[in-house]
């Protein structure tokens, strides 16, 4: 009985634990399709986000032109995907990746016979896809993705993994960032000079198109990303790289990061040989 108890007690802390570390899902667009792996909502008249619930609700994106539509991203694991996102548009569907992680490009991308990933994350695809039977493609920084009135401008944004990618729409006001910003915490699986490159880089591209906000890669209705997140972590990656603020030693934890710089309500998993 004891044994029981203190096994109870355990599993309880950990559940409580993962609870704790994700925002609260709260979802103000309207249901459009359920299924046992993913719901589907509707952003705007051509826009959906779908979330799959196998890790702190992976998201993928369907954006619609008159002419076809994109899916950014294909989750970890949703039965019939391809007949899914069919069932929301009736355009021709072309799949692309803000990143090559198994929540992101996971098991679905086997529906689609191509996928368009950034070539700097081709070191993840054995690990990640290894039996992708279709043709890989890769994207171009700043090229411009024509769906028929409707552009959407691919722009690299390196530091969660070398290849991180952004879809941007500029006419909308907003982009897709996957998990490059706003899932709460950021993965640094690369260093903070590329952090504070790609930061810059955004910034301006925010203020430039007069951006509103990101919708991440794992949109829980409430953790959208600002460029008032995006220059606070301009700024820590400054400071970080000057030595002014320190973060804490943690357990090493998702991609082996075992250090978290948490200021301005960001939070920067890294590593010790990231401090660069
Ligand atoms: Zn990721
Ligand atoms: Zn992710």
């Amino acid at each position: 009985m004891k044994k029981f108890c203190l096994l109870a007690i355990v599993i309880f802390v950990q559940v409580a634990t993962i609870v704790a570390q994700e925002p609260t899902s709260q979802y103000k667009e309207k249901e459009v399709f359920r299924s046992e792996d993913v719901i589907f909502r509707q952003i705007d008249a051509h826009t959906w986000v779908g979330n799959g619930h196998l890790i702190a609700n992976e998201s993928l994106y369907l954006i619609e032109g008159n002419e076809r539509a994109i899916l950014i991203d294909a989750g970890k694991k949703i039965a019939d995907l391809d007949k899914i996102v069919a069932s929301i548009t009736d355009k021709p569907v072309t799949l692309v990746a803000t990143h090559v992680h198994s929540d992101h490009t996971g098991e679905p991308i086997h529906y689609f016979p191509v996928i368009y990933l950034n070539a700097a994350d081709t070191v993840n695809v054995p690990g990640t896809m290894p039996n992708y039977k279709g043709e890989i493609r890769y994207l171009k920084d700043g090229e411009m993705i024509d769906l028929g009135g409707r552009r959407i401008e691919v722009v690299f944004t390196p530091g969660h993994t070398p290849g991180s990618t952004t879809f941007i729409d500029k006419e909308k006001g907003y982009g897709f960032s996957g998990d490059a910003f706003g899932s709460g915490n950021l993965l640094l699986g690369t260093d903070f000079s590329t952090l504070l490159a790609t930061c810059e880089k955004m910034e301006g591209l925010m203020k430039k198109y007069k951006l509103t906000h990101l919708y991440p890669g794992h949109y829980m209705g409430t953790n959208i990303e600002t460029p008032k997140r995006i220059s606070d972590m301009r700024q820590m990656s400054i400071d970080m790289l000057a030595g002014k603020v320190k973060g804490e030693k943690t357990e090493r934890g998702m991609m082996g990061l075992d250090h978290v710089l948490n200021m301005h309500g960001v939070r920067i998993n890294y590593g010790e040989k990231q401090l660069k």
